[in-house]
């Protein structure tokens, strides 16, 4: 056998992130209800300068995202020195990554994190250390327990997907108050506008203020920018200079920097969609739960639905159900949930007929 091209060793132990998977056509309406996507669609000024942006797109994007930048620090009183870009807020945990975890290095997220930060870490070739939840909820103590000298990050998802559970603000304090100051806390952001609770904050407020803090957020959900890819975060100086060297120098394109302003100016949309989502993910729980299914009781744009291992009615064939008929949830037996199914808040049409499959499932 002649010698072949040989991937670095690390790479034998990364298991692909798993999308959500797109309905099929079954001839009539068909819904995605699997990642989480904003169901009303983006902001129609955002969509007016993505249609402008073509007659651009032969010049390079401003690699160092002034516009975008500052407009994200005026919109939430930042110092835009601290702030970072990325292709998705995927790209900032991957850049942050890059900067900080090698070979022997390792890094910490929880029982039923989201999936990417450990993929990240194997990718180089760092432990991804997984520490238990509570009630499906991040256990401070348990990642607290969980740090050695070789830990270099603590991932959070705040809230988390897939469990829409969330810290109250004191626990992440508690949290960031626990950790030895070399190690970074890397809080997602990802659906904290979402959150309607007294007791939750994003960490803006800590990653300002502390040394080791790093707060992300994305145009993905709420802006329903996912197919544009544009996330930012903020982070101290030190941290955003590390950052800055291992990042791509146009890592958000033209069209995605020119979008992601208008959206964020769109003031309307962003409450249009944040009122759906508050009556349609109170609606699609109160539903659930009157099918006599236990829900998780989660903040962000989706709802967690436990089907019964024992009566005949396992998540699996649930979910092949809604699929079989133009309705695709996520299943989480990836995220050791296998009786679990993952729902999007969608429209009132596509969450009537998630509903309505289900029903019909149970009664089978
Ligand atoms: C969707 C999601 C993101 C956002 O990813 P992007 O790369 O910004 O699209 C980040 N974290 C969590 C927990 C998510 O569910």
């Amino acid at each position: 056998m002649t010698d072949r091209a040989k991937p670095l060793p690390q790479l034998a132990d990364v298991k692909a992130y798993v999308p959500g998977e797109a309905p099929k056509s079954c001839g009539g309406p068909s819904y995605k209800l699997a990642s989480n996507e904003n169901p009303l669609g983006a902001s129609p000024k955002a969509k007016a300068v993505y249609a402008e942006m073509a007659s651009k797109l032969e010049i390079y994007p401003d690699g160092t995202a002034k516009d975008l930048k500052a407009a994200i620090a005026r919109k939430h009183g930042l110092d835009v020195s601290r702030l970072v870009v990325g292709a998705g807020s995927d790209e900032i945990f991957l850049m942050l990554a890059r900067a900080y975890l090698g070979p022997g290095d390792e890094s910490i997220s929880t029982e039923h994190a989201f999936a990417i930060y450990a993929i990240i870490a194997q990718q180089q070739g760092a432990k991804a250390v997984e520490v238990p939840e509570k009630n499906f909820t991040a256990d401070v103590d348990a990642i607290l327990k969980a740090v050695t000298p070789r830990t270099k990050i603590v991932w959070l998802a705040n809230p988390n997907n897939p469990t829409g559970t969330y810290l109250p603000y004191d626990e992440v304090k508690r949290l960031h108050a626990g950790l030895p100051s070399q190690v970074l806390l890397v809080l997602d952001g990802a659906y904290a506008e979402f959150v309607r609770k007294n007791d939750y904050a994003s960490g803006i407020e800590l990653a300002s203020q502390s040394d080791n803090v790093v707060m992300t957020r994305t145009f993905s959900k709420l802006y329903g920018l996912a197919g544009l890819r544009v996330g930012w975060g903020y982070a101290p100086a030190h941290v955003v200079d590390a950052i800055e060297r291992v990042r791509m120098p146009f890592n958000v394109n033209l069209p995605a920097q020119a979008v992601a302003m208008a959206a964020l100016e769109d003031e309307a949309f962003v409450e249009a969609s944040l009122a759906h989502n508050d009556s349609e993910l109170e609606r699609l729980v109160r539903e659930v739960r009157a099918l006599g299914l236990e829900v998780i009781d989660g903040v962000g744009n989706f709802c967690v639905v436990k089907f019964p291992e024992m009566k005949g009615k396992p998540a699996a064939e649930a979910l092949a159900y809604l699929k079989d008929r133009g309705v695709t949830v996520r299943g989480l037996g990836g995220y050791r949930m296998p009786n679990h199914l993952r729902i999007s808040v969608g429209t009132v049409a596509g969450n009537n007929a998630a509903l309505k499959l289900l029903t019909e499932f149970l009664d089978g």
